[in-house]
């Protein structure tokens, strides 16, 4: 509850919102609002509206994928579009964000991308797509560092990584349930050429506040030749240096070797090497 709130805002256009927000410190974003609504946080004292900005669009083929900021997650799950990108990667990325389909009729893709924390699917998704934030008056911002540094304006859209000869991503997650959190997660985006990695973006989610590159992995594939014995090295070694703090009844280590086990299956997954 936000017991300190005393305006809400529904700007007609994004200069005008971007007027209110800059107007007052106390004043935040409000997307879906599943999660801000819920917060307590009594230096919000005012809201500003972005759901009737009309950037809801969805553009996925073609050189710059985007996703507007304020598309529901259901709404990536239903697009065409969505599902022809990628294999479909995001619409099934965004049903695992949110088990409710009302919560995902709702929650917008900034909201989600921004907020997940350490449980978003999504989130993972988009860092190993190269995300990067369209920030209103103020360009485009990496999202890894968003989510380090946190963020003040207002985002537009969400600029993917575009499909290309080559390109594949696969994830794969450790869960009690299909639809429960993540114990463990990762994202793996491989651009192979003549048969050699010339680029990847290797994400660990689930684990600490928000995803990170795992680049001591990307670092082993680069240059390689994708095959069973490179996807066990690089998951093996590129994990030597991450240390994971212990959670009530899962130990750090056993956390490590889960995500070395979700790193070779979404490596195997990308690739289509089987076998690991
Ligand atoms: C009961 C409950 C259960 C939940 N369960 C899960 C779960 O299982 N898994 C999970 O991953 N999450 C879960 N969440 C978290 C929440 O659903 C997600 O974080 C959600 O997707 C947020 O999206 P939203 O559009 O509702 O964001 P909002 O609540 O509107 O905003 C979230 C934050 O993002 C900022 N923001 C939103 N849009 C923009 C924008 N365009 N530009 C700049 N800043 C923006 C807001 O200022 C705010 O700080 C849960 C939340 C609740 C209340």
């Amino acid at each position: 509850m936000l017991f300190a709130l005393e305006h809400y805002h529904r700007p007609r256009t994004l200069a005008e919102a971007g007027e209110q927000l800059a107007s007052d410190s106390g004043a935040r974003v409000l997307g879906g609002g599943t999660r801000i609504l819920t917060s307590r946080d009594d230096s919000v004292r005012s809201l500003v509206d972005v759901t009737g900005l009309g950037l809801d669009g969805l553009e996925l083929g073609g050189e710059e994928p985007f996703l507007g900021a304020t598309a529901r997650l259901q709404d990536l799950v239903d697009a065409p579009a969505v599902q022809g990108y990628y294999g479909g990667i995001l619409s099934e990325a965004a049903y695992l964000s949110n088990p409710s389909r009302l919560k995902r009729n709702v929650a917008t893709v900034a909201g989600e991308i921004l907020e997940a924390g350490r449980l978003g699917v999504l989130s993972a998704v988009a860092l190993a797509l190269g995300a990067r934030l369209v920030v209103h008056d103020e360009g485009e911002c990496d999202l890894e560092e968003v989510h380090v540094n946190g963020l003040s304006g207002i985002v537009t859209a969400i600029r993917l990584e575009p499909e290309g000869e080559g390109r594949t991503i696969g994830f794969d997650t450790v869960s009690v349930v299909e639809t429960s959190n993540p114990m463990a997660l990762s994202v793996a985006w491989v651009e192979v050429d003549s048969g050699k990695v010339v680029s990847s973006r290797i994400v660990m989610g689930a684990i600490g506040p928000h995803p990170v590159r795992l680049r001591a992995v990307e670092e082993i594939l680069q240059g390689e030749s994708p095959d069973v014995a490179l996807i066990e090295r690089a998951a093996r070694d590129g994990l030597e240096g991450v240390q994971i703090g212990d959670r009530p009844g899962l130990s750090g280590d056993y956390l490590c070797h889960l995500v070395r086990v979700t790193v070779r299956g979404a490596l195997s997954k990308a690739t289509g090497i089987v076998g690991t």
